[in-house]
């Protein structure tokens, strides 16, 4: 959908699949001063892609560092609140003493997740201390070297919905994930739903979207029930396959503009 609104707009535009490509890691760069649009699903391809192809000399959208802090949800967390952007309270720890002991401090519930991780996946509520231990104990003694850290946020008692502000460059559309489920995902079943955007959700969308450094991205907010607005995480590859045709934001035509907009 978006080559479609591309090649619409005129645009020259070359396809290329992460699966195929093999870059040389020289300082050599490309002639022509190229826009990349980074579409691969892969943290880990479009991470090195980004940062190989800015060395050849492309303009990418978003940015090998944007996608390093938006793939990494500690890191996220770390340059909203250098920031000033308001967010649940998160903490960051190596041992599964150490977190239990900060959990039962702080008190709860409490919310761990994956610090990279997508889709609601293994997104865990603990609501006392056995459960606290069961997970702390299942973070640090399976998976690998990487997966050994822990992130720990206040949990939101959101009003059955979250938000989601696209930005390109600014605030350009929204939709609201409602769910039975306290983790409000579209890919474990929430529905989206149509979303204007008001002027301060914008706002602080744009602010978020800014203290992470990325172009195009999805800024998910969670509401308290008293109002309050919090950014939860920015998703740095922006999808649209479940939303599109009920909330009516014209992604890929947007996505297409900005991309035609940037000069690298
Ligand atoms: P993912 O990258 O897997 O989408 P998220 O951090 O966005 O991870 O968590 C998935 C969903 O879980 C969110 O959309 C939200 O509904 C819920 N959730 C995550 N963190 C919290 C929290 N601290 N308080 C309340 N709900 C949360
Ligand atoms: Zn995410
Ligand atoms: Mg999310």
């Amino acid at each position: 959908m978006i080559l479609e609104a591309l090649r619409k707009r005129d645009c020259a535009v070359e396809l290329h699949q992460d699966s195929d490509l093999v870059l040389p890691l020289d300082a050599e760069r490309w002639p022509g001063g190229n826009v990349v649009l980074m579409r691969s699903m892969s943290l880990t391809r479009s991470r090195y892609l980004a940062a190989i192809l800015e060395v050849k000399g492309a303009r990418v959208v978003n940015s090998a560092r944007a996608i390093a802090t938006c793939g990494d949800k500690i890191l996220t967390n770390l340059a909203l609140a250098a920031h000033g952007v308001p967010m649940p309270w998160s903490f960051a720890g190596f041992e599964e003493e150490a977190c239990v002991a900060e959990i039962e401090r702080r008190g709860y519930p409490v919310v761990t997740k994956p610090a990279v991780g997508s889709w609601g996946r293994m997104v865990a509520r603990i609501d006392g201390r056995s459960a606290a231990e069961g997970l702390m104990q299942m973070r640090f003694e399976t998976g690998s070297a990487s997966d050994h850290v822990a992130l720990v946020q206040q949990y939101i008692d959101k009003p059955g919905y979250d938000l989601r502000v696209y930005v390109m460059g600014r605030a350009v559309g929204g939709i609201r994930r409602r769910s039975e489920h306290w983790v409000t995902n579209t890919a474990r079943g929430a529905v989206p739903e149509r979303y204007e955007v008001p002027e301060s959700h914008a706002k602080l969308a744009e602010r978020a979207a800014a203290a992470v450094g990325v172009d195009i991205a999805a800024v998910d907010l969670l509401e308290t029930r008293g109002g309050e607005l919090l950014v939860n995480e920015i998703n740095h590859c922006v999808e649209f396959a479940r939303s599109i045709e009920i909330t009516r934001v014209p992604l890929p035509e947007l996505i297409a503009d900005y991309a035609i907009g940037v000069h690298p």
